[in-house]
């Protein structure tokens, strides 16, 4: 099996959530969310969470110093040695070049960036489900979906051109039932 230090890529509604699920199971590795973390530290009332939610609830980035840090600690953990899946990390290129450094200082490669893909139309609709169904608050709204859409292009779709040529990026068609995108992720990894 291909390396397993793994990033998951992709607009807001591309699946990256429902996909990294399955994805963690079949590597066996942790599943690193930087999405995750900062709502499990708002639902905790933390000083971290307070401060992630001005930005999430109006679909904006939260601080790198705040993100990068939150990231670097959970890389210093013993359980990636073996592998981890990223998941909504790096969201710029800043971040990019930090993890980077952070897996450098470790020893650790990054092995594939796992690239998923759909057009805007179909973000915007998939998110206004979603909103129905999850009940997320930075779903519900349609100029904070619209923000995080362009969030995505403005700053982290730069983060393609920053990886293309390491030779990491693994591109995968978003469209399709999860099964359909997952047999095509699974590939990257047989
Ligand atoms: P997600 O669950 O990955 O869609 O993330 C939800 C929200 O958390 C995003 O819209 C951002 O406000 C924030 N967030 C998650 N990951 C990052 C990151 N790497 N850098 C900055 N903000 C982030």
């Amino acid at each position: 099996m291909a390396g397993k230090n793994v990033g998951l890529f992709g607009p807001p509604g591309a699946g990256k959530g429902t996909q990294a699920a399955k994805l963690r199971e079949l590597l066996n590795v942790p599943h690193i969310s930087t999405g995750d973390m900062f709502r499990e530290n708002l639902k905790n009332g933390t000083e971290l969470g307070r401060k992630a939610q001005e930005y999430m609830s109006k679909g904006g980035l939260v601080p790198d110093e705040v993100t990068i840090a939150m990231v670097r600690d959970r890389l210093s953990r013993a359980d990636v040695k073996g592998g981890f899946l990223l998941d909504g990390f790096p969201r710029n290129v800043a971040q990019a070049e930090s993890l980077d450094k952070m897996l450098a200082d470790i020893g650790l490669p990054l092995d594939h960036v796992v690239n998923i893909s759909i057009a805007d139309d179909e973000v915007m609709a998939r998110l206004a489900k979603r909103a129905t169904i999850e009940g997320r608050a930075d779903d519900a709204k349609p100029e904070t979906v619209k923000c995080r859409l362009d969030t995505y292009k403005a700053q982290s779709e730069p983060c393609l051109a920053y990886y293309r040529p390491k030779g990491v990026l693994r591109d995968i068609d978003g469209i399709g039932t999860i099964d359909e995108v997952f047999a095509r992720i699974s590939k990257v990894f047989a």
